[in-house]
């Protein structure tokens, strides 16, 4: 849209406000509102004031005036909100430069957009990712962590699934068995379906929803892939729209990858394809159908994934995921269908355009512009680089005896050890100025003093089980 159409498509809506949105540095959605006659075109390029020092990880309070531009493109009204909203989603820019700010996640997926025209491999990178997440009637639930143990019903001995009901009715589903029987077993049809009709009248495409494998309410919404900046875009509006309907069913819902001990978490695989000219890059006649591109973005992605899981895995309860037994990766491998590995070449569809990569590790608790544009810039290292990513792993990881995996990597065993792996490897991420050396310092200083060690200072309620009667 031109800013003269947003501002005709406010009016043929009865806009009488205006919401203006970001993503912050550790990823979650900020705004403020305006009476809809405060924008009008010149809003486009002259933008709107903030205290950027109040944002987490941003500008230090003596420099802490910046702007927001609306993009004219994000144009969309608010399905929630009860007086008629446009919103606009923003990029940062500083006042006195009027440079688009380095910090803004934004800038840095437009900057990996370019950076992939840039090589001339591509013109697009095609994201498609499904970000899993718990749907719990009351936060106690989502704590039972803390206490190391599911909430049992005691007078029945089923597993409580997160549903409170007086009388319990039954119909739980079994330990593992949330994928996906129907209802009433699956009691959370309606309110998916909800979120997803929403999703589609902001303009989210939408290929499927399902109840997920854990049985505490675990639940999965696939969109259709979209390129980088759209889908970073995107994602928010799908977080956003989950945690409001909930939230107008009095229930609450939690994308934190981890939640309960002893059952699946909640990934984010993320499904990534290259194109040129409407051309799918990644089909051809090597392994599994891929072409030698994409084996090198798989060998790009598999040798700097301790670096990218900083970003893609970027919280403390990231790593209570990443283990054996979940379906979540805990090797550095690829295969063709082989959900145990890192990264899956879906064997779905013989479609060339349906030829991508799944990289199985990402969870949803982090910022979709950063991990995109990392895992963007970790295949294009691997294209420039015709790194090789070794041999398939086509057996059961899990299964795999200590001698038989002494040569697979793993995954990093906590967010220290990724942040660590950042520290020591992220030229790739610096090409095209596309993540710059302040954004990587700020990042591991951020999330060292924020969240690593406050984590690790605390003593944990399970110490107390441990240790209270030594
Ligand atoms: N929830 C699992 C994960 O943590 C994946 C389950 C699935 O989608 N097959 O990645
Ligand atoms: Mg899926
Ligand atoms: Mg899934
Ligand atoms: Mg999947």
């Amino acid at each position: 849209m031109t800013p003269e159409e947003v501002l005709a498509f406010a009016k043929e809506h009865n806009a009488q406000m205006v919401d203006l949105r970001f993503l912050d540095f550790p990823g979650i959605w900020q705004h403020f509102t305006m009476p809809i006659h405060e924008l009008d075109a010149s809003s486009f390029e002259d933008g709107f004031g903030f205290d950027a020092s109040s944002i987490r990880g941003w500008q230090p309070i003596n420099a802490s005036d910046m702007l927001v531009i609306p993009d004219p493109d994000t144009a969309v009204m608010d399905p929630f909100f009860q007086v008629p909203t446009l919103t606009l989603i923003c990029n940062i820019v500083d006042p006195v430069t009027k440079e688009r700010y380095t910090r803004d996640p934004r800038y840095i997926a437009h900057k990996a957009e370019s950076y992939l025209r840039f090589t001339g491999i591509g013109d697009t990178a095609y994201f498609g990712p499904e970000a899993e997440f718990f749907i719990f009637d009351d936060i106690r639930y989502a704590s039972a962590a803390h206490y190391g143990y599911y909430f049992i019903d005691s007078e029945e001995g089923i597993w409580n699934s997160g549903r409170e009901e007086n009388p319990n009715l039954g119909y739980k589903p079994r330990h593992k068995e949330g994928y996906f029987p129907v209802p009433p077993t699956d009691a959370l049809q309606d309110i998916r379906t909800e979120m997803v009709l929403m999703m589609q009248q902001v303009g989210i495409e939408v290929e499927c929803h399902h109840h997920e494998v854990a049985t505490a309410g675990q639940a999965e919404i696939d969109m259709r892939f979209a390129p980088l900046v759209k889908m970073g875009d995107q994602l928010m509006w799908f977080k956003y729209i989950i945690k409001n309907v909930a939230r107008k069913h009095k229930k609450t819902v939690t994308f934190m990858p981890k939640p309960l001990f002893g059952d699946n978490g909640s990934g984010m695989h993320t499904h990534l394809s290259l194109w040129k000219d409407g051309t799918p890059l990644f089909a051809g006649d090597r392994y599994a159908g891929l072409s030698e591109m994409a084996l090198h973005a798989v060998g790009g992605i598999l040798r700097h994934a301790a670096a990218l899981c900083a970003f893609t895995n970027p919280t403390t309860n990231s790593y209570k995921r990443l283990v054996p037994g979940y379906e979540a990766p805990v090797n550095l491998a690829y295969s063709s269908r082989n959900r145990s590995a890192s990264i899956r070449i879906p064997m779905y569809s013989p479609s060339p355009k349906a030829k991508r990569i799944e990289i199985r590790f990402p969870d949803p608790s982090c910022n979709g512009y950063l991990a995109f544009s990392a895992l963007l810039m970790a295949a294009l290292d691997g294209i420039e680089n015709r790194i090789d990513p070794g041999e398939p792993l086509d057996k059961d990881i899990y299964a795999l005896s200590p001698e038989e995996l002494a040569n697979v990597p793993s995954t990093p065993g906590s967010l220290e050890e990724a942040l660590k792996a950042l520290e020591n490897d992220h030229d790739f991420l610096l090409k095209g100025d596309v993540f710059t050396e302040d954004v990587i310092a700020k990042w591991l200083e951020y999330k060292r003093s924020n969240e690593v060690d406050p984590v690790r200072l605390r003593p944990h309620p399970y110490e107390f089980m441990l240790y209270f009667d030594i």
